[in-house]
């Protein structure tokens, strides 16, 4: 299987790149934000737990995050391989993702990471309100407490594929499709 952990920070164009790499590598898509938006349109209980925290810009808790990511994996057991698109986002996700995938005598292969500046992912969050409704796009305070939980949560995460070998950066400033080639790039060489 070939299962790749597409990682940045909000604004770094991981849903856009998705995209793209799902139907250039044949791949299932999944993005813990994407479920948690279907959720709370659905008015489900995950959704109304999610969007407390999603509203603050925080971090919905790892357990409810972990057993809703192997649902997701589990709905796809015939999948070639996977896209985690948001997740993992902590070292525990990224602990509970490694136990998921031996489980099923499979591993990461490895963590593509767009690396764009900060200032940048501000610019393109807000641009991107006017088009998401997404009301966490929409408020500047949302928007720093997001990149701020990411600097503090979820870029140790880097560290932990790194350890393992894992990790490739990939400037994340550019076209789209420039951004796409270096991301096949990186995959393709392995
Ligand atoms: P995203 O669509 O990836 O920008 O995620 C939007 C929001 O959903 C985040 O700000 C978090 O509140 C929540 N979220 C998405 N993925 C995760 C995750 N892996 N762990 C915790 N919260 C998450």
């Amino acid at each position: 299987m070939l299962n790749l952990v597409l990682f940045g920070p909000p604004g770094a164009g991981k849903g856009t790149q998705s995209e793209k790499l799902i139907s250039h590598y044949g791949l299932v898509h999944i993005s813990t934000g994407d479920v948690f938006r279907f959720n709370i349109k659905n008015e489900t209980e995950l959704g109304k737990l999610a969007k407390s925290y999603m509203d603050k810009g925080e971090l919905v808790p790892d357990e409810v995050t972990i057993n809703m990511l192997g649902a997701e994996v589990e709905k796809n057991s015939d999948a070639k391989g996977f896209i985690f698109d948001g997740f993992p986002r902590t070292s525990a996700q990224a602990a509970a993702l490694d136990e998921l995938l031996a489980g099923k005598g499979t591993s990461v292969s490895m963590m593509v990471a767009l690396d764009v500046p900060e200032e940048e992912l501000k610019t393109r969050l807000m641009k991107r309100a006017e088009v998401s409704g997404r009301a966490d796009d929409a408020d500047p305070a949302v928007i720093q407490n997001r990149i701020d939980v990411y600097n503090a949560q979820t870029a140790p995460v880097a560290e932990f594929y790194k350890g393992q070998g894992k990790l490739r950066l990939v400037n994340g400033v550019g076209t789209i499709d420039e951004i796409f080639g270096r991301i096949c790039e990186a995959m393709d060489k392995g």
